[in-house]
């Protein structure tokens, strides 16, 4: 049985949150160097020259990316034969992982971006509570993603119940017309994520995994659906959006899909929008 110190993830966590923050990785990095190179219209292509030059700023001062420093999103791939040894008041997992949010967003004076209630809105004042997704996985795996999401991207994702007859064409008007509609509200180029199947909840998640389960640009295991990303990535790109919305040939970067089973009688899609920001982290323990 594999025993993981509780104080080791508070501090892997309040780590990755201040790096995932002040750096962009380099699969992010070269898709927009990549992106850059197609983009055909000078003010475009200006605004690429910016989001490069403002990644090697926040790289080298140690400053947020973006001053919308996100929700602190987790998932966690959790080994049934791990044991946690408390240490340091923590007793439990999520208590490590917000304590290390905490520390982390405080340390790295980045922006505390959630509020207690969704109504009455008083800022927790330390970015807590992160939401976490946990996975059981056999064995003694203990892998933790962190994505810090944005909300102007985030509030431009959308779900549909479509019918199976809607097919594949269904899906692919549904995540263009998303795109289409948010326009330069999620600070394009964007990433878009894209989760086919399982149920209403089950949708939403894939969508949001699509965006962290693999390096950024590269295509699904199955060619049908390898397809489909490409199909995707050219329709929204023609949309005309561009870098910034100020118009141009890149509107995304990339797009993810992730599927899951479902009803005979469903076909959920849901599309999760991440900015240009696309920052996240992960570490093993
Ligand atoms: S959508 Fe992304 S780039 Fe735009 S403000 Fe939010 S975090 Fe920053």
């Amino acid at each position: 049985m594999k025993v993981i110190s509780l104080k080791d993830v508070k501090e892997n966590v309040k780590n990755v949150v201040q790096k995932a923050n002040f750096e962009l990785n380099e699969d992010v990095i070269n898709v927009i160097k990549e992106s850059m190179e197609k983009e055909e219209s000078p003010e475009g292509k200006a605004v690429f020259d910016q989001l490069l030059e403002n990644a090697e700023i926040a790289r080298k001062e140690k400053l947020g990316l973006c001053q919308d420093t996100g929700l602190a999103v987790f998932f966690v791939e959790l080994g049934e034969e791990i044991q946690f040894k408390k240490e340091d008041g923590l007793e439990s997992l999520s208590q490590a992982i917000n304590e290390g949010v905490r520390e982390g967003y405080k340390e790295g004076y980045l922006r505390k971006s959630v509020v207690e209630d969704p109504l009455r809105r008083k800022n927790t004042g330390d970015n807590t509570p992160a939401f976490i997704h946990w996975e059981l996985v056999p064995g003694d795996k203990f892998k933790v993603t962190f994505m810090a999401k944005g909300g102007g991207a985030e509030n431009m994702s959308a779900i549909r119940m479509l019918a199976p007859a809607a097919g594949q064409k269904g899906i692919e008007d549904f995540v263009v017309e998303t795109v289409d509609s948010a326009g330069p509200n999620p600070c394009p180029p964007i990433i878009v994520g894209v989760g086919i199947g399982g149920n209403f909840e089950t949708s939403a998640l894939l969508a949001k995994k699509a965006l962290l389960r693999r390096p950024l640009g590269s295509h699904h295991s199955d060619p049908f659906y390898a397809d489909m990303e490409k199909r995707l990535l050219e329709r929204i790109n023609k949309l005309g959006i561009g870098p910034q919305g100020i118009g141009g040939r890149i509107t995304a970067l990339a797009v993810h899909i992730e599927v899951f089973p479902c009803h005979i009688a469903s076909l959920p899609v849901a599309v999760n929008i991440q900015c240009h920001s696309h920052r996240l982290l992960t570490f093993e323990l």
